[in-house]
């Protein structure tokens, strides 16, 4: 009988991506198991995190995968139509994949009469998917797509829950939170999911925590040599004070390989091309990140005073995000005429991993989504942080204190960063002492990383161990 991982990703593009390279190195390392993919239908999805641009370009992934990996396969689930339209895109992001817990268990059922289910794998939102695998006694791992350090957060939220009799959205700015593997954190930095115990979101969160600690084990796109701290604190049981913990593998970095092919590469490559060693600094915010009209001028004037070569990727202010932005609208006048000598703007989606593993390109200002910062410390180089939304204010205080990978950008109280500002920090990441003390850091941390995907090295270790599990059950 054929042995079978099922994996179940949350629609979210980063979470599909991250989910399917696993897949994709699970068979390169185990070649005798099959891998089956179950997408959630975002079609009718009321609040779709992922917008037009992510999903054509997750489509098309898709199909590449289908095309050269003939051992990983995708299971569409039916679509759900019924996700109410006023939940907030987190809630939403749980409610999914509750809403299709009778099309995944008949799923789940179907694969097991006629392979060998060995593991399931879910992203945390699928939390909901969990109890459905233990009643069908299906051994249930978590892949968790953002770092070791938000992991431990998240595993330690129960814990928090009951240290602390109110919210933390409702305690004093200064106090401190002291989380087992991370750098004492103020409560502002916590990702607002966990901040408001009044909200259902925050429910599912402190649900999926508990779960994760009862689950068979923790998958984090991580190594060793990155997060050691936050490794060890899970691994100790630090972070689930009241249990057990799971074994945790730290099977990364792993790093989507959705490149363009050469016969179409993008014209931002051939402009990379043309460009000195190291002296492009890269501005990207993710598939969700969006700003304001008045936002996107500061961002412009900053780059206009830095005098510094870059590369931005500029998308319309919401409502119209999904549509092509007229540039000559949007940015200050002469703008593009003044530093079309030195810059270069990317509307909507450009080839991140491509870019950033370039060798014009010297520096990267990002939201502190978990697989860019993990594309660009494979890639050597540093960052200014610039988080925008989940978990990204907690990831730059790990990025800046203690990976000390990145510099951070200073907001003013209503969250605007000023052209002043902007300026400030990439003259100081291209050209300055604490610049270079960054960049010798990460490029170090980048050694780590290719040693850690070597045979042998920790990556492959996780890998091998991951699989040992599963040679024993069987259900
Ligand atoms: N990305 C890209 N082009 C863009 C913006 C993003 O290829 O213009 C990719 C990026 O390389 C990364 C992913 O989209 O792999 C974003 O994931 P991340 O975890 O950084 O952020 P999220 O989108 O989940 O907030």
């Amino acid at each position: 009988m054929e042995e079978v991982i099922v994996l179940y990703p949350s629609p979210g593009r980063g979470h599909i991506l991250a989910m399917v390279e696993l897949g994709k190195v699970l068979v390169k390392h185990h070649p005798s198991f099959s891998i089956t993919i179950l997408i959630l239908d975002t079609q009718n999805r009321a609040n779709a995190s992922t917008s037009q641009y992510a999903a054509s370009s997750t489509a098309q992934y898709m199909a590449s995968v289908n095309a050269t990996t003939p051992s990983i396969t995708f299971h569409h689930l039916p679509p759900i139509s019924d996700v109410p339209s006023t939940s907030p895109a987190y809630e939403s992001g749980f409610l999914l994949p509750r809403l299709n817990n009778p099309n995944l268990h008949q799923a789940l059922q179907t694969i097991s009469q006629t392979s060998k289910l060995k593991a399931f794998i879910i992203d945390f939102f699928c939390d909901a998917s969990f109890e459905v695998a233990a009643n069908l006694s299906i051994p249930t791992y978590y892949f968790f797509t953002s770092s070791a350090s938000s992991l431990t957060a998240f595993l330690y939220l129960p814990t928090l829950h009951k240290k602390l009799d109110k919210s933390l959205k409702d305690l004093n700015d200064d106090v401190l939170l002291d989380i087992p593997g991370l750098p004492s954190i103020p409560a502002s930095e916590m990702p607002k999911n966990m901040s408001d115990r009044s909200t259902k979101v925050y429910e599912y969160f402190l649900n999926t925590a508990t779960h994760m600690a009862k689950s068979n084990g923790l998958i984090v796109n991580s190594f060793d040599l990155l997060e050691r701290k936050a490794i060890e604190a899970i691994s100790d049981g630090l972070c689930v004070p009241d249990g057990p913990t799971p074994p945790i593998f730290s099977i990364g970095p792993l790093i989507s390989s959705n490149n363009q092919d050469g016969e179409n590469q993008h014209e931002c490559l051939n402009w990379l091309n043309l460009q000195p060693s190291q002296s492009v600094v890269f501005l990207s915010f993710g598939s969700m990140g969006l700003f304001s009209a008045k936002q996107l001028h500061e961002i412009a004037v900053g780059l206009d005073n830095s005098g510094q070569r870059f590369l931005w990727v500029v998308r319309n202010p919401p409502p119209n995000n999904n549509e092509e932005p007229n540039l000559d609208e949007l940015l200050p006048n002469g703008f593009l005429e003044r530093t079309k000598e030195r810059g270069f703007v990317v509307k909507q989606w450009a080839p991140q991993v491509e870019i950033l593993s370039h060798g014009s390109v010297g520096g990267f200002v990002t939201h502190c989504g978990w697989n860019s910062v993990l594309e660009a410390v494979f890639s050597g180089l540093p960052m200014v942080g610039w988080p925008l939304y989940a978990e990204q204010r907690l990831t730059r205080v790990v990025m800046v204190k203690e990976l000390k990978v990145a510099l951070a950008v200073n907001e003013s109280e209503d969250g605007l960063v000023s052209a002043a500002e902007l300026e400030k920090r990439v003259r100081e990441l291209m050209d300055s002492e604490a610049g270079k003390e960054v960049r010798e850091k990460v490029s170090a941390m980048r050694d780590a990383a290719v040693a850690a995907l070597e045979d042998g090295g920790s990556a492959s270790v996780a890998f091998a161990k991951l699989a040992e599990s599963w040679v024993t059950t069987t259900c």
